[in-house]
C-alpha cells in the first residue's frame, strides 16, 4: 500500500490557509484553489496547491490517487457545541412547542433538561455508547471530523463520570474526533431543587467531588456553565469555572440564550475559549465581543426548532470584530440535528451570512473555540488530513440546497470514514 495519498480534481479547494482567528473581512476569505490538489502522508497535509504544483512533486508519482472529479472540497467541519450523550428524543414535547409552550414552562413541568436527566440516568452505558455511535456516523456523513462533547444530563456523580467515561472510550473507538467538556452546571438536579440552599449544596458537590475526580483523570478539557434565567446566575457560574480551571480545565459557557444575565462579559473576563448563544446580546456586550479573544459561537438550530423568531445579532457582531464561530448545539430538547451544512443554510437564511463568512465560522473559527487551531480547521502544511467534499461544483451549493445531504466523502486524518470510496491510507 502506498503510504501517501494525492487527492486531485477538486474543482474548488477551500484551504482556509492563513493566520489566526478570522474576523471582520477576512473572514470572507476561503483560500479558495481552483483544480486544487492535495499530498497526505500518515494522515497529514504533506502539500497543498493547484494540480499543477502537487504533480510535480516526486512523491506524488508513488502516491495512492483519489480524483475528485470537479467536486469541492474543504476542512472537514468542527462542530464545537454538542450535547453528544443522551438517552432518548424529547418528540413529546415537541407537541407542547408546537402548540405554543415556551421552553421555560416545559421545562417548569418537569420536562426539558430534567426530562433527558431522568431518562439519562436509567440508561445503561451500552445503550448510551450505542445511541452516541449511531450520532457520530451522522456527523461523519454530514462531512464533520471534529465534534466538542457536553457532559451535563447526568448531574450526579456517577452519572456525570458515565457521560465522560464514554467521551474518552468513543474518542478512542471510532474516527470522529471528540473534545470532552464537563457540564455538571447545567442546571440545579431535581434532589437539590426546592431547598433553600439546594444550588449551593449542589455547586459544592461539582467543587468537591466532581471537579477533583475528572481534573485527576483527564476526563475534560473544559468547564462549561449554562448561565441563564432557570439555570446558573454569573456569580455562580464565575464560582465553577474557576473551580474548574483549578483542575486544568479551560472555561466556555451558554450565555445569553433566554435573557441577558453578563454571562458574554463574564465569559471575556475569564478568557473563556468561546461562549455560545448570544440571542440577547446587547450593544456594549457587541463591543466587547468584537474586541476579545473570545470566540462568540452562534447556534441557529435552536431557535430554528423552537420556532423562534430572535436569533443573534451575526452581522453586528461580525461589524464589531467578534471571532465569530458557528455549531450545531445537538441535543435533545432544542437543537435535534447533527448537520452542519443546515447550520449553514439558517446561518445564510436567518444570520444573513455570507456563504463563505458561514464556511470558515464552521472550520478555522470553530477550531479556535476548541483550541485546536494547530491541528484543524483548515487545509494547511503539517495538519490534520481532515477533509470534506461535497457533490457539488460551487461551494455556494453546499448552504444553498438544504434538508440534502450533498457529502460525498468524509475524511479524518487521512482515513475515509464516510463516502463512496472506503479507502484507508
Ligand atoms: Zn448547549
Amino acid at each position: 500500500m502506498a503510504d501517501s495519498l494525492l487527492i486531485t480534481g477538486a474543482s474548488q479547494l477551500l484551504t482556509l490557509g492563513g493566520r489566526g482567528p478570522r474576523r471582520r473581512n477576512s473572514l470572507s476569505d476561503l483560500g479558495l484553489i481552483h483544480d486544487g490538489a492535495l499530498l497526505v502522508r500518515d494522515g497529514v497535509i504533506a502539500a497543498v496547491g493547484t494540480r499543477a504544483q502537487v504533480e510535480a512533486l516526486p512523491e506524488a508519482h508513488a502516491a495512492e490517487k483519489l480524483d475528485l472529479d470537479g467536486r469541492v472540497a474543504l476542512p472537514g467541519f468542527v462542530d464545537s457545541h454538542t450535547h453528544l450523550i443522551h438517552a432518548a428524543s424529547r418528540a413529546e414535547e415537541y407537541e407542547l412547542k408546537i402548540a405554543g409552550a415556551s421552553y421555560e414552562e416545559i421545562a417548569r413541568k418537569g420536562g426539558g433538561i430534567l426530562n433527558s436527566v431522568k431518562k439519562l440516568r436509567a440508561a445503561t452505558s451500552e445503550a448510551l455508547k450505542g445511541r452516541a455511535m449511531a450520532a457520530l456516523r451522522q456527523f461523519a456523513a454530514q462531512g464533520t471530523t471534529t465534534v466538542e462533547a457536553k457532559s451535563g444530563y447526568g448531574l450526579d456523580v456517577a452519572s456525570e463520570l458515565k457521560i465522560l467515561r464514554l467521551h474518552k472510550e468513543l474518542a478512542a473507538e471510532q474516527p470522529v474526533e471528540i473534545v470532552s467538556t464537563f457540564l455538571g452546571a447545567h442546571v440545579v438536579p431535581p434532589e437539590y431543587r426546592g431547598k433553600a440552599d439546594g444550588a449551593e449544596r449542589y455547586l459544592k458537590l461539582i467543587e468537591e467531588n466532581l471537579l477533583p475526580e475528572i481534573g485527576e483523570r483527564r476526563l475534560a478539557e473544559f468547564c462549561d456553565v449554562f448561565c441563564d434565567r432557570g439555570a446558573f446566575t454569573v456569580e455562580q457560574s464565575k464560582r465553577v469555572l474557576q473551580a474548574g480551571r483549578q483542575w486544568g480545565l479551560a472555561p466556555r459557557l451558554h450565555a445569553e440564550q433566554l435573557t441577558r444575565t453578563g454571562a458574554a462579559r463574564l465569559a471575556i473576563l475569564l478568557r473563556a475559549a468561546s461562549c455560545d448563544h448570544l440571542e440577547h446580546v446587547n450593544r456594549s456586550d457587541i463591543r466587547a465581543l468584537g474586541k476579545s479573544q473570545t470566540v462568540a459561537t452562534l447556534l441557529p438550530g435552536c431557535d430554528f426548532h423552537l420556532g423562534l423568531k430572535r436569533y443573534a445579532p451575526a452581522r453586528a457582531l461580525i461589524d464589531a470584530g467578534a471571532i465569530l464561530s458557528l455549531a450545531t448545539d445537538y441535543n435533545p430538547g432544542t437543537s435535534p440535528t447533527l448537520s452542519m451544512p443546515m447550520i449553514l443554510s439558517l446561518a445564510c437564511a436567518q444570520l444573513r451570512m455570507t456563504p463563505a463568512e458561514a464556511i470558515t465560522a464552521a472550520t478555522i473559527n470553530a477550531a479556535y473555540a476548541l483550541r485546536r487551531e494547530k491541528q484543524a480547521g483548515s487545509l494547511e502544511v503539517g495538519k490534520q488530513a481532515d477533509i470534506a467534499v461535497f457533490e457539488v461544483a460551487d461551494y455556494r451549493e453546499i448552504p444553498y440546497y438544504f434538508g440534502v445531504n450533498h457529502c460525498w466523502m468524509t475524511v479524518k486524518r487521512g482515513r475515509v470514514i464516510h463516502g463512496v470510496k472506503q479507502a484507508t491510507l
